[in-house]
């Protein structure tokens, strides 16, 4: 670094500047924006600089300058775009010690002035050190787009905030407080002036101090199947509330995206050796983080309370006096159907429907099948992919019919939903031969509605 970045305090402060002509012009534009005192030697100058001169904005001294005109000076400015004149200028300002630079002569100046990105009070200064002018003005160019230009206001209105926001513990909750300013209400209220946002900021301040006073509390929430639009609006402010979230395997990314910056995210689907974490370190992390006061979301896929060995969980708090609610969600049967534009129930075809497991904790689940084998059943099976040969095989043993409909739905919502239109003879064959990779609903009795009707019309016609 040839260059060290600095911010000048020029408040009242001296600034002088030779030149009254476009080079001149295009730093005294910068300049007019500090609250400097700026005299300009020129002994002609553009039309812009004596306006300014007139309504006493700076000084304008009409002939060129001399030894002895600088000393009290924080910086000079060499503007004449003359070379030899502005070497004579900057030569006197270092007599006089005073910081010099010269237009476009990056050699001989003392200091540089950046390309400045400004929301004043909070200015980005970018330099390259001259080597290369085009970056500077493409980072520029893209801070000034991405940096809305009331920023500068929600900084304004944020600093005489900020003795208030003492009421909140140092540390975190102030931190957690000024994040959610400027990046959560600071742009949904910019647009609607200053008094609106001190209002906003006003009762921002009131949630962090109950925030900051509340108790560890644990959310169970469900994450819904996969696309981030079918997350309860209840799941939307947990996830935007919590410090830590603790998720799932299944849950999509899109949606942990959602999660505040500063929440601290725990898979609790794999260790870093690729393992299960145990369901007993679960526990201990929920009960760890709110005992230390946190807000924990427990974010499961699809509905917490199917297959989401939520008792076990709920126990574990109760057992260590955590508070916690459920934040139900869409489970994966409903997505299912949806998908292929089906009811889990129908009437005049089943009264009833059934969400099975696969497997259990001894290995292939069992069920009544007897019941699931009568016509019109309908059963939607969390994790059968391993179990379909064996779901198949108990169904057909106790007189289902081989023509049954089966609907395999893999990542059912997801950009990458994909389906097996299959029927109990064939459905372990078509699922095997698919090999899935991603998460898989088997609906038992249910085909895509366009099929089903197809299907329906072709019997009606054998019959007559
Ligand atoms: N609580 C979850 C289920 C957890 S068990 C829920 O309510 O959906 C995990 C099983 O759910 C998976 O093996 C799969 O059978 C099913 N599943 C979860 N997400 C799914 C998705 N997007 N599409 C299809 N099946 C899904």
């Amino acid at each position: 670094m040839k260059h060290y970045p600095v911010y000048l305090s020029v408040q009242g402060q001296h600034i002088a500047l030779s030149g009254g002509a476009d080079a001149a012009l295009a730093k005294l534009r910068l300049l007019m924006k500090t609250e400097a005192q700026i005299t300009v030697f020129a002994p002609e100058a553009a039309a812009e600089i004596r306006d300014w001169a007139t309504q006493g904005k700076l000084t304008w001294v009409p002939r060129a300058l001399e030894d002895g005109d600088l000393g009290k000076e924080v910086l000079f400015y060499a503007a004449d775009e003359d070379e030899a004149e502005d070497a004579r200028t900057a030569a006197i300002a270092r007599k006089a010690g005073v910081l010099a630079n010269i237009v476009d002569n990056l050699q001989d100046s003392q200091f540089i002035t950046p390309a400045i990105v400004d929301r004043d009070p909070v200015t980005v200064a970018i330099g390259t050190e001259g080597a290369a002018p085009v970056l500077a003005r493409a980072i520029k160019a893209e801070l000034e787009e991405r940096l809305s230009p009331n920023l500068g206001m929600l900084a304004r209105i944020g600093k005489t905030f900020r003795k208030t926001v003492e009421v909140l513990p140092f540390g975190r909750a102030r931190r957690d407080f000024w994040s959610d300013y400027y990046f959560n209400l600071g742009p949904r209220i910019e647009t609607q002036g200053e008094s609106a946002a001190q209002r906003a900021l006003n009762e921002l301040l009131v949630d962090h101090v109950n925030i900051s006073d509340a108790p560890g509390h644990v959310s169970f929430v469900g994450a819904g199947p996969g696309d981030p639009e079918l997350l309860t609006l209840k799941a939307r402010k947990a996830l935007d509330k919590a410090d830590v979230v603790i998720y799932d395997r299944l849950v999509a990314p899109e949606i942990l995206e959602l999660a505040r910056r500063e929440a601290v995210l725990i898979d609790a689907g794999k260790t870093p050796y690729g393992q299960h974490t145990p369901q007993d370190h679960i526990n201990a992390l929920m009960v760890e983080h709110a005992h230390d006061g946190h807000q924990v979301v427990r974010l499961k896929s699809g509905d917490p309370t199917v297959f989401g060995r939520l008792d076990e969980e709920m126990d574990a708090l109760d057992a260590a006096e955590v508070t916690y609610t459920i934040v139900p969600g869409i489970t994966a049967a409903s997505a299912s159907v949806a998908a292929i534009g089906q009811s889990l129930t129908k009437r005049g075809r089943n009264s009833g429907v059934r969400f099975l497991t696969g497997h259990d904790v001894e290995g292939f689940a069992d069920h009544d099948w007897r019941t699931l084998a009568s016509p019109g059943e309908v059963a939607a099976i969390y994790m059968g992919k391993k179990a379909a040969h064996f779901i198949q095989g108990r169904l057909l043993m106790h007189g289902a019919d081989p023509a049954t409909p089966v609907t395999v739905i893999e990542n059912a919502s997801r950009a990458d939903q994909h389906l097996i239109t299959t029927t109990l003879a064939t459905m372990a064959h078509d699922l095997s031969e698919a090999d899935l990779s991603g998460p898989a609903l088997t609906l038992i009795g249910l085909n895509p509605r366009a099929e089903a009707l197809a299907h329906a019309e072709g019997q009606a016609k054998a019959a007559h």
